[in-house]
């Protein structure tokens, strides 16, 4: 089953926590001139426009980046993603969405690379013709708990691996869980970000159960909820689930995450967490 479409949602307020953390971790792993790889399970289409019909019909990102891309008190934690986000615009209009695979594309290096794989017959081509002139990307459509077998460890031994898929089957709250003990048997020192949803608290706290039972150490989890938890009306919140984290980001998103919270959810519902949930 592949209904999803990350263009009816690109740039909503689930994005810009998710690629927030995603380009903290990577300006983190440019620290050492060492190359990484990015590994982007779920990759999408790439580009999102969001004067498009998809993006307009749910509108979700004027709750999303519209609410913070020309605040004049960003936080410097901001900047890496925000200056991607820019980069598309240079207009001044607010007009296309960097998906996961551009932000990565725009903040590595030379030395890195990229592996992206998606599934969806319409987004693939679309992600692969955005990357068919760069040579430190390979794109494959392929299916992304794969790769976590496939791809890992990495040659050059130091790699984030970006997990995002879109839960629109139930059996994805353990496929995540069983791609990443898989990945982590492979490559432990790996920096793996799980993006999830909530729209069931219980599907969250079995998946972070499961995950402790794998016995996976050092796991740090990061959530900005908009509206009260429910059973009724959709998503609520978004986290992302980090291993092995870089030292620095949780006080990064300690700083961030409370202005976030602020400016994208204005009413004040809503909660922010970080949250150990294994320590080293
Ligand atoms: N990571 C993207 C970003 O942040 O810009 C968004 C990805 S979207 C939430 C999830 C994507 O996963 C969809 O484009 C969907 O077609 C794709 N997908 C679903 N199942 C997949 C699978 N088993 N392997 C690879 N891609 C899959």
């Amino acid at each position: 089953m592949l209904s999803y479409r990350h263009s009816f949602h690109a740039g909503n307020h689930a994005d810009v926590l998710k690629h927030t953390v995603q380009s903290l971790i990577i300006e983190a792993l440019k620290e050492k001139e060492k190359p990484f790889l990015y590994l982007d399970t779920h990759a999408g289409a790439g580009r999102y426009q969001l004067s498009g019909e998809h993006a307009e019909r749910t509108g979700e990102y004027l709750e999303g980046i519209a609410r913070i891309w020309q605040q004049d008190d960003l936080p410097a934690e901001l900047e890496p993603y925000m200056n991607v986000v820019r980069h598309f615009n240079r207009s001044g209009q607010l007009r296309y969405y960097p998906g996961s695979p551009l932000i990565a594309r725009e903040l590595l290096r030379e030395q890195d690379s990229l592996q992206l794989t998606e599934l969806h017959p319409s987004d693939y081509p679309l992600l692969r013709q955005e990357f068919q002139k760069d040579s430190r990307t390979r794109v494959e459509r392929a299916d992304g708990y794969q790769q976590l077998k496939a791809k890992l460890p990495p040659v050059s031994r130091r790699g984030l691996i970006l997990i995002d898929p879109p839960y629109e089957i139930k059996t994805d709250y353990q496929a995540v869980v069983s791609g990443i003990s898989d990945g982590h048997k492979r490559f432990a020192t790996g920096v793996y970000a799980l993006w999830y949803p909530v729209v069931l608290r219980q599907q969250i706290k079995r998946m972070l159960r499961d995950l402790e039972a794998t016995g996976i150490r050092n796991i740090l989890q990061i959530e900005l909820g908009v509206r009260p938890d429910s059973d009724q009306r959709g998503m609520t919140a978004s986290g992302m689930i980090v291993i092995n984290p870089p030292w620095k980001l949780e006080a990064q998103m300690n700083n961030v995450l409370p202005w976030l919270h602020s400016k994208l959810v204005p009413a004040g519902t809503g909660h922010t967490l970080i949250h150990q949930v294994v320590p080293e």
